[in-house]
């Protein structure tokens, strides 16, 4: 289909430790990515690409749960709730957080004196566990919070998360989705059905009390 490559990276979390999340995989009738809060599933006759297959993620139950409510999400309604969203200056993390080996990243380590035993400081990263630590840079450019929170029906949704179905239907050039959700606020994922052969699955959220 149009756009797969960049459809699938949407749902991708090239920085993830789960190999899950970095790439995507074909699981009974359809080809999926995930990041975890998100999850695409296109029937796999759409798709050009070869895909590895993997059994370990139940698709199936996320695209055959029950629900009881369904509308129509335009995709301009949307692109509004995102364009209008708080925005914050982005930053970008550089570096890793790499823990020290010596004491293994709490700290300390022991000490031993005649009868005497006890903790203190790790010489070799003073006391910080860490040898080396990730560091945040403010990229100068201002864009929606990423953890501003959109409602649609009785759910409320991360920005960051909603995003990725405005993105997929952008590429998709789809105008519309059918937006599935129950009634009751479990379970906390939803459905988006972009058409009949593409569907992505949202974890909603809760408020801020
Ligand atoms: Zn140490």
């Amino acid at each position: 289909m149009e756009n797969e490559k960049e459809i699938i990276s949407v749902f991708l979390d090239k920085n993830s430790e789960r190999d899950l999340y970095r790439e995507p995989f074909k699981k009974g009738e359809w080809i999926c990515a995930t990041c975890g809060p998100a999850l695409i599933a296109i029937d796999k006759n759409r798709c050009e690409g070869t895909y590895k297959v993997l059994d370990t993620l139940d698709v199936k139950k996320y695209l055959l749960m029950e629900t009881n409510r369904q509308e129509t999400l335009l995709l301009p309604e949307l692109e509004k709730m995102i364009n209008t969203a708080e925005r914050i200056k982005e930053t970008v993390t550089f570096g890793e957080d790499i823990k020290c080996t010596e004491c293994h990243g709490s700290g300390e380590v022991e000490w031993d004196y005649k009868d005497f035993s006890g903790y203190f400081d790790c010489p070799v990263c003073k006391g910080s566990g860490y040898t080396s630590v990730s560091r945040k840079k403010k990229t100068g450019r201002i864009i929606p919070d990423p953890e501003f929170k959109i409602k649609l029906g009785n759910r409320l949704f991360r920005l960051a998360v909603l995003e990725k179905l405005v993105k997929t239907m952008q590429l998709m050039h789809s105008d519309s989705c059918i937006y599935k959700y129950s009634e009751e606020r479990k379970p906390e994922t939803v459905l988006f059905q972009i058409d009949k052969d593409v569907t992505v699955v949202l974890v909603t959220t809760y408020p801020d009390y």
